[in-house]
């Protein structure tokens, strides 16, 4: 992905007019200066760039090495340029707990503070502390408590109410020394006692955790590879929606009881968005002539030919989108960051767009 152009893991889109790398945060904050108009992004693997490419500069910070700057005790510095992936092993490797079940996550460590990532019952927002980020209206730097983050599912204030404002920069981990893995997911809590022979109530290694994450990441076509196109997407291309209870309710009647939900703060109930566009005939593998849902995910909307077109990908996507809403009433968002459209592009789905 490190390159001079700007490369997204759908592998479709044009180019920005013009685009520079840098490996990383204060490698940006000594040569901001000098770029003129930009905008910041991480390893793409959460962009969607228009045919005719995003409009303007792009800065991507991002390195294909980990991001691990600093440990001291149970706390992390880590650099929004490095890699996730690789800065969540090379934590474990220091024998750091908390980050385990994000591992197989492509994109920068500053992505995954954008977006909240999150795997397996865990979100990154659990073990951070604070992130040091740069404003772009003054220029000035400053940390940012957990809390003024405004983190929420798959979200944050970078991504929504004040995205572009903020250049995230580095983050403070807070970790556990030594620690072992709880399950908080029964998928995952399945595979690693199967792979151990029975459960272990203590919880277990790391190491451990990795193999099993990835494994059940790989069966689903969302470990991103170059030599795998139909790992070619952004991971899930809609977020599960969260509902009233009384959409739940009637969904439930509506649909079936075995609606897969999960209840959530004030009586609202998420439901598996992968799910629903099963319901509404678009099932996992399904394929249109360039575009494809991931054998082993219904959400990995992905370029399966290694051609497809941006269009051709909104495409499936307002198919899909347009069915759920047909059979449930709802409305699903996308994951991606629309990059290089007008604000009124007509989708049948929400979503982030940016010119
Ligand atoms: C195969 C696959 C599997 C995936 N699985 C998951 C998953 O399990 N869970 C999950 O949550 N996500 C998943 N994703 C989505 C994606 O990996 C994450 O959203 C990732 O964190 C994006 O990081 P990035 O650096 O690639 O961000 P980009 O795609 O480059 O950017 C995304 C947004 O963040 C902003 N941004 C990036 N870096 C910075 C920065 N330093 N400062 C300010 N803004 C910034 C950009 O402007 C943009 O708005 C998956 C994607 C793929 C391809």
């Amino acid at each position: 992905l490190i390159s001079t152009t700007i490369s997204t893991t759908f592998r479709t889109g044009g180019q920005p007019d013009r685009s520079v790398v840098f490996e990383s945060g204060a490698d940006y904050v000594a040569k901001r200066a000098s770029l003129g108009p930009h905008r910041v992004v991480g390893g793409g693997s959460n962009l969607l760039l228009s045919d005719s490419g995003p409009q303007g500069t792009l800065v991507a910070v991002a390195s294909a090495r980990h991001g691990v700057l600093e440990i001291s005790g149970s706390t992390a510095l880590i650099d929004a340029a490095g890699d996730w992936n690789a800065t969540a092993f090379e934590l474990a490797g220091q024998g750091l707990a908390g980050a385990e079940s994000l591992v197989g996550i492509p994109g920068s460590v500053g992505g995954a503070i954008v977006q909240n990532i999150g795997a397996y019952g865990h979100e990154i927002s659990e073990v951070v502390k604070r992130v040091r980020v740069l404003s772009v209206e003054d220029g000035q730097t400053m940390w940012l408590d957990a809390h003024d983050c405004q983190f929420g599912y798959r979200d944050s204030r970078f991504k929504s109410s004040d995205r572009g404002q903020f250049v995230v920069l580095e983050a403070q981990l807070v970790l556990t020394e030594g620690g072992l893995h709880r399950p908080a997911y029964a998928e995952l809590a399945d595979e690693l006692a199967s792979r151990n022979n029975s459960p272990a109530p203590e919880g277990y290694e790391l190491q451990a955790v990795h193999q099993a994450v990835i494994a059940l990441r790989s069966a689903k076509n969302m470990v991103w590879q170059d030599s795998d196109t139909s790992t070619w997407g952004a991971g899930s291309f809609f977020v599960n929606p969260i509902v009233s209870g009384k959409d739940h309710e009637r969904l439930t009647k509506e649909l079936s009881s075995a609606m897969p939900a999960w209840p959530q703060l004030e009586g609202r109930v998420k439901l598996s968005a992968g799910w629903l566009v099963e319901a509404a005939g678009f099932h996992r593998g399904h394929s249109w002539e360039t575009v494809a849902l991931a054998d082993g995910h219904a959400l990995g909307l992905v370029n399966r030919s290694g051609k497809a077109t941006t269009a051709e990908v909104l495409e499936a996507a307002n198919q899909i989108a347009s069915a759920v809403t047909a059979l449930t009433g709802l409305r699903l968002l996308a994951e991606p960051i629309l990059m290089g459209f007008e604000p009124d592009l007509a989708v049948a789905f929400d979503a982030h767009i940016e010119p």
